[in-house]
């Protein structure tokens, strides 16, 4: 029996509330705080359990520390944007509260996305003996735990790993992003950078893609990227010689994005407009639909996995693991769209292995730390089932 904060009303926050709320056993108390308290409002009518509900600017500490005070939760569940991570981390750490987020810090002011300022929290968590548990969404988060049950389950040592994010939905706008504009946005129109013997290579926006052949979803145009769980897994990862990810568009999102970013619209530094500074990008995304608001008509499937080679028992071995998420069935379920689905159970699940003490640990970690095992299972029984096969599907990777 516990309580549980959390906080974020969007796509993502919206799925975990639900998830947690179907979870009674564990998750006995829900508060769902927001900046907006509409939006939290609006989910708290889905329901058929009662949740409390609050408005919270996360930017500021001490709201979120009065809040924390306020409510007493065993763990905050941070659904905001990831902006507001450091912010509160430091909230738990000043009220002795265990963490869990899904993507690492970025400041608005410059779109470089990396686990340093978080792994530093690391010894204050340890001092207080509270948990964080870092990226607990589908990718990162279910990836590494893709990775680290290939580890324990199939392999002496893993040498290249390719992640592959394919959506194959239609959402039936022009153009609109699956979570937060503005973090996909900077996400996408950065430089792609992959892992090899040892390095960071940097490559050029979405200059190296090709062809994936992908259960349930068919052949798709696939483009490098840079991924945050890169980072992590390739210091937990012993043997590794190779690490990329890739992640599908469709010609007419890609074909927006070059026009926006020629005219300026994907800027992140100010600009004065009629004596106001406006980010451009901000902008940009009060004029595109909310992810949440795409749920009701996509439709279409998402797979996402990892294709892994190495060595077992002295033998070559290929292994591929993944899940195939279908949109129409995720809104009817829990009002939610299959981006913002795959990223809210996997949340809730990291939220009960930390809440059972499955997981447990002292201190600032990402999710392939733990026993990928038991989070295995509960992925088949709360919604997010997994395939595996020994040998990587249709087209093999050079
Ligand atoms: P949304 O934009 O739909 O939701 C974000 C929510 O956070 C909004 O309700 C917003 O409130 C709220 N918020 C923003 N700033 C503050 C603040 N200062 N204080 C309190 N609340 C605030 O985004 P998504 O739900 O799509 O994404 C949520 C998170 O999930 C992001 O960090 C994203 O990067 C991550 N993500 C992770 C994935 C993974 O697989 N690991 C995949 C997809 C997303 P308001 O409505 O007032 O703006």
């Amino acid at each position: 029996m516990s309580t549980v904060l959390i906080i974020g009303a969007g796509g993502v926050g919206g799925v975990v509330t639900h998830k947690c709320a179907q979870v009674p056993e564990v998750f006995s108390e829900i508060i769902l705080a927001s900046r907006t308290i509409e939006k939290c409002e609006t989910i708290k009518n889905q329901l058929n359990k009662p949740i409390r509900t609050a408005r919270v600017d996360a930017d500021e500490v001490e709201q979120v520390v009065a809040l924390i005070r306020n409510v007493e939760p065993d763990l905050v569940i941070n659904t905001a944007l990831p902006y507001q991570d450091l912010t509160i981390m430091e909230a738990c750490l000043r009220t002795k509260t265990d963490y869990l987020d899904t993507a690492n810090y970025e400041s608005p002011e410059a779109a470089v996305f990396c686990y340093k300022q978080q792994w530093a929290f690391h010894e204050k968590f340890k001092d207080q003996g509270i948990m964080a548990l870092l990226g607990c969404g589908f990718d990162p988060g279910v990836t590494n735990v893709f990775c680290a049950y290939a580890q324990k389950n199939h392999f002496d040592e893993i040498h290249y790993v390719d992640i592959v994010d394919c959506n194959a939905g239609e959402h039936g706008h022009p153009f609109a992003t699956n979570f937060n504009p503005e973090i996909n946005i900077r996400e996408v129109t950065g430089k792609g950078k992959y892992y090899e013997n040892g390095r960071w290579l940097e490559t050029e926006p979405l200059s190296i893609h090709r062809p994936f052949d992908l259960p349930a979803v068919g052949t798709t145009e696939m483009y490098l990227l840079y991924h945050e769980e890169m980072e992590s897994l390739v210091k937990n990862i012993p043997h590794i010689k190779r690490m990329r990810f890739w992640m599908s568009f469709s010609n007419e999102y890609l074909t927006h994005l070059r026009v926006l970013q020629n005219v300026g619209m994907t800027g992140i530094d100010p600009v004065d407009f009629e004596g106001h500074k406006i980010v451009p990008l901000q902008f940009l995304k009060r004029l595109l639909p909310d992810p949440s608001s795409l749920a009701p008509t996509y439709k279409g499937r998402t797979c996402i996995g990892c294709m892994i080679r190495g060595i077992k028992d002295a033998k070559p071995r290929e292994y591929f693991v993944y899940n195939i998420c279908d949109h129409a069935q995720c809104y009817k379920e829990v009002k939610a769209q299959a981006v913002s689905y795959t990223t809210g159970v996997p949340a809730m699940i990291g939220a009960l292995l930390m809440l059972n003490k499955t997981w447990r640990g002292k201190g600032v970690f990402n999710v392939e730390e733990f026993d990928p095992n038991s989070f295995m299972a509960c992925l088949n029984r709360y919604g997010l089932p997994w395939k595996e096969q020994l040998h990587l599907p249709g087209n093999v990777l050079a």
